[in-house]
C-alpha cells in the first residue's frame, strides 16, 4: 500500500464531466490497495474571473480582502470533488488549507508556507477516506492566506512531504515535460526522469509545466514528484534528485522563450555602484533581469547590456531612466526583440564542449548570436526571434534529443 498524493490543475477540474474523471481516477488508485490525498486547484479560469470581477469595484483591491475571495476557487471544486467521490461510492471529506494545518505567514496574495501539520489527514486516511483538500490556501493567525498565483502545485508538494507520501503525483494538460516544445520540434520527446536542478532551468527559461516555487520546495526537502496528464493514462516525467543513471546524459532539454527584448544601457560611470543602483531599481518594480553584459567604453564610462521579459521593456526603461539621472548620466534604449534558447543538462557539470557544439551548430546555419550566458547546467543564446524555432530544432539533433 502506498500513500499517494493527486494534485489535479484547473483543467483536470474544469468542469463536471472532468471532475467525474478525477473521481473515478482517484477510486481506482484507493481500489489499487493506496491511500490517497487529492490536492485540487480552481476551475481553470475561475481565478482570473474573480481577479477581474474585483478590479471592476476596485482598482486597487485589498490584499486581506483578495484572499478571502481567491480562495473560494479551490473551495468549490474540494466540495465538487468530494461530492463526486460519494456519488460513486468512494468515502471521501474535503478540508480547507486552514483544516489541512497549513499554517503561513500574513503576507496576503504571496504568503510563504511556514509550516503544515496536516490537519487531521492522516486520521481520514486511516478511517478509509480519502481527503480532498484545498490548493493555494493557507492561514495565518486564523485569516486566508493564497501563496501566489499556480500555488496548488505547492500545496502538493507540501503536504506529500508533511503526511511523507511515497508519491506526489501532478496532474496537468501535459504528458510530461519534455525535451522542447513539441509543437516546434516535431520529434521532442517526452523525458522519463530529470533533476530538480533541470526542472528549475527549463521553468525560469520558458517550458513552464509548473510553478518555480513548488520545485524549489521539492527539491530543498527532496520529494519526489511525478507531473503527468490526467487526459490519459501514460505514464509522466519523475522529477527528483541526481541519479547515477542520469550522468550518460549531457543535455535533458531546450528551452525556448521567444518573447524577450535587449536593453542597452551605455555611457554610464565605471565605478562601483553604477550596475548596483541599475539592477537595484529593475528589482523594485519587479522585472526579471537575465542575461547580463557589461563592457568597458571609453573615457571611464561603460556599457551594460541585458534581457527583460518584453512585456517588461517599457517599464524597466523608465525606471533605469530615472535612475541614470541620480547616478552620474548615461543612456538607457531598448533594442529588438530577441529569443532566448537554453540548452539544459546536469551531465554539463563534467563535461566540456556543449557550447563549442552548439556554437558550431547555429554558425552552420548562419545564425547569429547576440548575447551567451551560462551557469553549471545552462548555456543560453540570445538570437533573432524569427531564427528560433530554426535553431531549436538543430540544436535538438545536434544533441540527439529525439534518441
Ligand atoms: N487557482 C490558483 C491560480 O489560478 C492556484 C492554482 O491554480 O494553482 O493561480
Ligand atoms: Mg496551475
Amino acid at each position: 500500500m502506498a500513500l499517494i498524493v493527486q494534485k489535479y490543475g484547473g483543467t483536470s477540474v474544469a468542469n463536471v464531466e472532468r471532475i467525474k474523471v478525477v473521481a473515478e481516477r482517484v477510486k481506482q488508485t484507493i481500489e489499487d490497495g493506496n491511500q490517497v490525498v487529492v490536492v485540487v486547484s480552481a476551475r481553470s479560469g475561475i481565478t482570473n474571473q474573480l481577479i477581474e470581477r474585483a478590479k471592476a469595484l476596485n482598482p486597487h483591491p485589498d490584499d486581506r480582502e483578495m484572499d478571502v475571495l481567491l480562495s473560494v476557487g479551490e473551495q468549490e471544486t474540494i466540495a465538487l470533488t468530494t461530492m463526486a467521490l460519494h456519488a460513486i461510492g468512494v468515502a471521501a471529506v474535503s478540508r480547507t488549507g486552514a483544516q489541512a494545518g497549513i499554517t503561513t505567514s500574513l503576507a496576503h496574495t504571496r504568503a510563504r508556507i511556514l509550516d503544515i501539520s496536516g490537519g487531521d489527514i492522516k486520521a481520514q486516511l486511516n478511517q478509509g477516506k480519502a481527503v480532498i483538500v484545498a490548493g493555494f490556501q493557507g492561514s495565518a493567525d486564523g485569516h486566508i492566506t493564497t501563496l501566489g498565483r499556480g500555488g496548488s502545485d505547492l500545496s502538493a508538494i507540501a503536504i506529500a512531504g508533511a503526511i511523507q507520501a511515497d508519491i506526489c503525483q501532478i496532474y496537468t494538460d501535459v504528458d510530461g515535460v519534455y525535451t522542447t516544445d513539441p509543437r516546434v520540434v516535431k520529434n521532442a520527446k517526452k523525458i522519463k526522469e530529470i533533476s530538480y536542478e533541470e526542472m528549475l532551468e527549463l521553468a525560469s527559461s520558458g517550458t513552464k509545466v509548473m510553478q518555480s516555487r513548488a520545485v524549489e520546495f521539492a527539491s530543498k526537502f527532496n520529494i519526489p514528484f511525478e507531473v503527468r496528464s490526467s487526459f490519459n493514462n501514460n505514464p509522466g516525467t519523475i522529477v527528483k534528485q541526481e541519479v547515477a543513471s542520469m550522468e550518460g546524459v549531457l543535455v535533458s532539454g531546450l528551452a525556448v522563450d521567444k518573447n524577450q527584448c535587449k536593453i542597452v544601457v551605455s555611457d554610464i560611470p565605471d565605478k562601483p555602484g553604477t550596475a548596483a543602483a541599475v539592477f537595484k531599481s529593475l528589482a523594485e518594480i519587479e522585472v526579471v533581469v537575465d542575461m547580463i553584459i557589461q563592457n568597458i567604453g571609453r573615457k571611464g564610462l561603460a556599457n551594460l547590456t541585458f534581457t527583460v521579459p518584453a512585456d517588461d521593456a517599457h517599464r524597466a526603461e523608465q525606471k533605469v531612466n530615472e535612475i541614470l539621472s541620480e547616478n552620474g548620466g548615461g543612456n538607457v534604449s531598448v533594442l529588438d526583440k530577441i529569443a532566448k534558447i537554453s540548452i539544459v543538462g546536469i551531465g554539463m557539470k563534467s563535461h566540456s564542449g556543449v557550447a563549442a557544439t552548439c556554437f558550431d551548430a547555429l554558425a552552420a546555419e548562419e545564425i547569429n548570436i547576440q548575447m551567451i550566458s551560462t551557469s553549471e547546467i545552462k548555456i543560453t543564446v540570445a538570437i533573432k526571434p524569427e531564427q528560433a524555432n530554426k535553431a531549436t530544432q538543430i540544436l535538438h539533433d545536434v544533441f540527439n534529443l529525439e534518441k
